[in-house]
């Protein structure tokens, strides 16, 4: 399996159940993650000696900062850090150029995944609609193909996919919480990650949390 975000914590938010319990089922899990997102660090959460710096060096160390936090965020999922890779599109400068399809691609190929999620494509930030043209462009003979929410999805996103996380839950929101620099972020504050799942619980008439999706592909058997 392997998860496409466009930045450091994209993928959590999105799947971060999904992703937990691929990895309790054995799966090989993999993440792919465009952009260290250093423009999504106000200057206050850097650490003292990194206020005094020039922008560039501010931006180095805030890009740091983020992919350490994704790679204990996803640890805690149970992601293996040697299966996580951040490439370094600039935040807010992620284009689906023939370059990153092309990186994309020689992913897909050296790892074969059976699944691949993604960003859906109707999305208010510009980085992620990126993120999901390109994957589906590298991702043609991919067989199935599964798009998550974010916070700035658009109001189309109308999933037919639900996952029950209610089981993992508080290991997600634990994971979550691993992107410090983020804190204080709307969507980052508890109730609202667990108002969201309660509601896509709801919409899946699960008496519980759930992740929601939509499939862009999916090729299986129908047995039974
Ligand atoms: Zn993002």
């Amino acid at each position: 399996m392997l998860a496409i975000g466009a930045h450091p914590d994209d993928v959590e938010l999105g799947a971060g159940g999904a992703i937990y319990k691929h990895c309790k089922e054995g799966d090989i899990v993999h993440v792919l993650i465009m952009s260290r997102g250093e423009r999504g660090v106000p200057d206050d959460k850097l650490p003292e000696d990194g206020k005094a710096l020039e922008e560039g060096a501010k931006a180095e160390v805030k890009g740091k900062m983020r992919e350490l936090e994704t790679r204990k965020a996803l640890a805690i999922l149970g992601v293996a850090n040697e299966n996580i890779e951040v490439l370094g599109c600039p935040d807010i400068g992620v284009q689906c150029t023939r370059e990153l399809i092309e990186k994309i691609q020689s992913e897909i190929v050296r790892l074969e995944p059976d699944v691949v999620y993604t960003h859906y494509f109707e999305e208010q930030h510009i980085d992620h609609v990126s993120t999901c043209l390109a994957t589906l462009h590298a991702t043609r003979r991919t067989k199935t193909i599964i798009l998550y929410e974010s916070p700035s999805t658009r109001s189309s996103f109308s999933p037919v996919y639900f996952v029950d996380i209610s089981d993992c839950i508080a290991k997600k929101i634990e994971a979550l919480k691993e992107h410090k620099s983020q804190a204080g972020k709307e969507y980052m504050d508890e109730e609202a990650m667990k108002a969201k799942a309660r509601f896509r619980g709801s919409q899946a008439k699960i008496n519980g949390y759930a992740e929601a999706f939509v499939i862009y592909r999916m090729i299986g058997g129908v047995t039974g």
